[in-house]
């Protein structure tokens, strides 16, 4: 998703004539698009910063700027400003632009008293604690902006100074920018794009922070949806990847896929991540019987013990789940099944741990993404629940869910031996990389050459091992 989002910020910068330059020595600006899903990205952000040349100028945008969950020294100060920038509205008119320098005397005694004069602006009440010592150790942050301000940047930026050639905000969301080439390294020839269809989250699972610091959960317009996917289309991707916490809770979500998959030149659809309560019988035949429409499910189950999925807040039970499974299992066509598994959740005993081993043994997944779990301040799994499982038992469990997945990986990936495959290769680097067929499956290819990169490429499955594939062009 912060693809996609990355990409909206280098477009819009530069319909206003800025230049996107790879490499941070060759910027004037550079521009973190952060996420603090996980405590460990919020950790590293201070070493980054510190690696960016002091002639640099700093600008940050995404979670990291937006939510207030650190209970950091100034969170007991009551200011009305202050409010959590991610649920604050939309604008459509100029966003407020608030100047540290400019906050009333008091507050800023209360902030730091030695520092007068700080040239750092945020928006709309980004903020949080963290960023006030930022500001005295990098005197190059120049801007903290919502993510949802970002149409918003002509504005901005004529404020703080800069000769902005455009000075009208005509879009009416951050959304309606079209990125060009939204995936992963921004590149013209890159056969994928992310789209997103919805944003935020409201199912305030009782570990995650993303209804916190995204803000809650809003659709896109089907028509502005197809819009961007045409526009895609047209400039030559031939992947279309639809994005969002919970993608299938689009209120449109058939309607999408089936609008989708009639557009020319679209060669794969797929989408991440669904959720098994938002599934019809009408997605699981488009399932079946659309080829184009990928044959790989990635659908995240984190527990299956009731009594855990209850402690996490998920929305449905072992039943469910497993119903869900079968029903897949029993397509005509055969679907990969990923999966997401939070392991060390408070409270786990082995008997809650073996349920998952059990769902894992019947679904057998072609990848689990293990989540270790770590608590994120002020969500409700932080407040109930203490982290009281041993780091050996910690341990135990992730090598037993690691075996386990590389077995049953060996052996689903054994039946894919001498099939033809349409492998889309995105990295020739010494054989490593995201080379990938339809079931999302990664690949080594041989054969592959310079022409072959970024392009769908015809090859025979010639090994299997777990997680990984061998195939050679045809
Ligand atoms: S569904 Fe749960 S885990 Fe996923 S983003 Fe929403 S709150 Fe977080």
């Amino acid at each position: 998703m912060n693809y996609s989002d990355s990409a909206r910020i280098k477009v819009w910068l530069q319909n206003l004539w800025w230049e996107y330059v790879a490499n941070v020595d060759e910027a004037d600006v550079v521009i973190f698009d952060t996420c603090s899903v996980r405590q460990k990205s919020e950790d590293k952000i201070s070493g980054i910063l510190k690696d960016i040349p002091k002639n640099k100028k700093i600008w940050i945008t995404w979670c990291m700027i937006q939510h207030d969950l650190n209970p950091g020294k100034f969170f007991w100060l009551k200011w009305q400003k202050f409010k959590r920038g991610n649920f604050l509205p939309e604008t459509n008119e100029n966003p407020e632009i608030i100047w540290l320098n400019k906050i009333e005397k008091k507050e800023r005694t209360l902030l730091n008293s030695k520092q007068e004069l700080w040239n750092y602006v945020f928006v709309n009440y980004s903020y949080i604690p963290i960023f006030t010592t930022f500001i005295k150790k990098f005197p190059n942050l120049e801007l903290l902006f919502r993510m949802d301000d970002l149409h918003h940047l002509p504005h901005i930026l004529t404020k703080l100074g800069y000769d902005i050639k455009q000075t009208e905000d005509k879009l009416k969301n951050y959304l309606s920018i079209i990125p060009e080439n939204p995936n992963f390294d921004f590149t013209n020839n890159s056969k994928s794009a992310f789209v997103p269809i919805q944003i935020w989250c409201s199912k305030f699972c009782s570990y995650c922070i993303v209804p916190f610091a995204r803000g809650l959960e809003k659709n896109r317009d089907i028509e502005e949806i197809l819009n961007e996917i045409k526009f895609h289309l047209k400039n030559g991707k031939q992947e279309i990847i639809l994005v969002w916490q919970i993608v299938n809770k689009h209120k449109d979500f058939l309607e999408i896929l089936k609008k989708a998959l009639k557009l020319e030149w679209l060669k794969r659809l797929r989408y991440t991540s669904p959720y098994p309560t938002y599934y019809s019988d009408e997605i699981f035949a488009l399932h079946e019987n659309e080829e184009k429409l990928c044959p790989q499910i990635h659908i995240p189950l984190q527990s299956w013990s009731d009594e855990i999925l209850k402690k996490m807040n998920r929305w449905y039970d072992s039943n469910q789940f497993k119903e869900f499974i079968y029903k897949l299992k029993n397509l005509k066509r055969e679907i990969s099944i990923t999966t997401d598994i939070i392991i060390w959740f408070p409270n786990e005993n082995e008997e809650d741990f073996a349920k998952t081993i059990e769902l894992v043994e019947y679904a057998r997944f072609d990848m689990i993404y293990m989540g270790l779990y770590s608590s994120r301040p002020l969500t409700l799994a932080d407040k109930l629940y203490k982290d009281n499982i041993s780091d050996v038992v910690k341990e135990q469990r992730r090598k037993k869910l690691n075996d386990l997945l590389k077995q049953i990986s060996g052996k689903n990936n054994e039946k894919e031996i001498w099939k033809i495959k349409d492998i889309l290769i995105t990295n020739i680097q010494d054989w490593i990389g995201m080379w990938y067929d339809d079931k999302l499956k990664s690949f080594l290819v041989k054969g592959v050459d310079e022409k072959s990169l970024n392009n769908f490429v015809k090859a025979e499955v010639i090994n299997a091992y777990p997680l990984k594939l061998e195939a050679k062009i045809l």
